[in-house]
């Protein structure tokens, strides 16, 4: 039973990096975060707040040569390493072998963004927060959070979030 899915809407890009440095307090080794979008929705901006939030002031925003950039996080923080990937130039299962894709899926040390996660849809984890994030208008964007599979842990870790994140949502 994971309840009814977390509906955030932000109104600007400060506000969706203000989500994302809530949405990091959440966050622990091992999670798995797949931003879904279409170009432009805040994916990356999102990125941002999260990385911000863990001592990653340097961001790379698009990750042109590489599919995978990695970061050290602040000395201390509950993450230890992030890892970003941008699957929007990926060619297909090649790629996906070439950067060791599996072991993003299953981080020891740290957790993983993942933009562009439906080119790797064979190769998802069992378990994965979900942001879909959707333009409304110029400067309005929808954040829809799932969190997969719908059991227990997934119920606990929405609630989580909905306490951590849910306030701005008003
Ligand atoms: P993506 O990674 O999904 O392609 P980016 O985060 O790189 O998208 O870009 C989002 C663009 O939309 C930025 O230019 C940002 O300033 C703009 N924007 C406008 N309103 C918002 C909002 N509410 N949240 C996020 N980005 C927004
Ligand atoms: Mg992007």
């Amino acid at each position: 039973m994971t309840g009814s899915p977390l509906e955030i809407v932000t109104q600007s890009s400060a506000e969706t990096v203000a989500i994302g440095q809530a949405l990091a307090g959440c966050l622990r080794d091992g999670d798995v975060v797949l931003l879904h979008g279409d170009l432009g929705a805040g994916k990356t901006t999102l990125a941002k707040g999260i990385a911000a939030a863990l001592g990653v002031e340097d961001i790379v925003s698009s990750p042109s040569f590489s599919l995978v950039n990695e970061y050290d996080t602040r000395r201390g923080a509950a993450v230890t390493r992030l890892y970003h990937l941008d699957l929007y130039r990926l060619r297909g299962e090649d790629d996906l072998a070439s950067i060791g894709f599996d072991d993003f899926m299953a981080p020891v040390e740290g957790i993983t963004l993942v933009e562009w996660p439906e080119r790797a849809s064979t190769a998802l984890p069992e378990r994965f927060l979900l942001v879909e994030i959707e333009t409304l208008g110029s400067g309005s964007r929808r954040l829809r959070f799932l969190s997969i599979p719908d059991d227990e842990v997934s119920g606990r870790r929405i609630e989580s979030l909905r306490s951590h994140i849910g306030s701005k949502a008003d």
